[in-house]
């Protein structure tokens, strides 16, 4: 994946906050290269070794200090995601346990 662009997505769709403890993002030049604790990094909220996909529904941006303390727990709690692309809208609910997804065309 271009983690530029999707860094850049993501920053639009979220704001410059981390999404678990709402401290204000920095952002390195590099985004694989997170170092400072309130850098931003990709996050996969169903992370990838549990069958986590890199789409921008399963990925938000998190501060590199709540992501390297998250490693490869499922999601700290419930999280609904929903957003519009053109005509589309998109929920999620994300648990522990399961995943549904709602889409729905205007
Ligand atoms: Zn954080």
């Amino acid at each position: 994946m271009n983690t530029a662009a999707v860094r850049a997505r993501l920053i639009e769709r979220d704001g410059f906050k981390c999404k678990v403890c709402r401290v204000k993002l920095t952002v390195p030049g590099d985004p694989q290269l997170a170092s400072k604790p309130t850098d931003a990094s990709i996050d996969h909220i169903i992370p990838k070794s549990k069958g986590g996909v890199s789409a921008d529904y399963n990925l938000r941006l998190l501060c590199y200090k709540c992501n390297t303390t998250r490693g490869n727990k499922m999601p700290e709690r419930d999280v609904n995601l929903s957003f519009s692309f053109g005509r589309a809208s998109f929920s999620f609910d994300i648990t522990s346990t399961n995943v549904s997804a709602r889409i729905e065309i205007k």
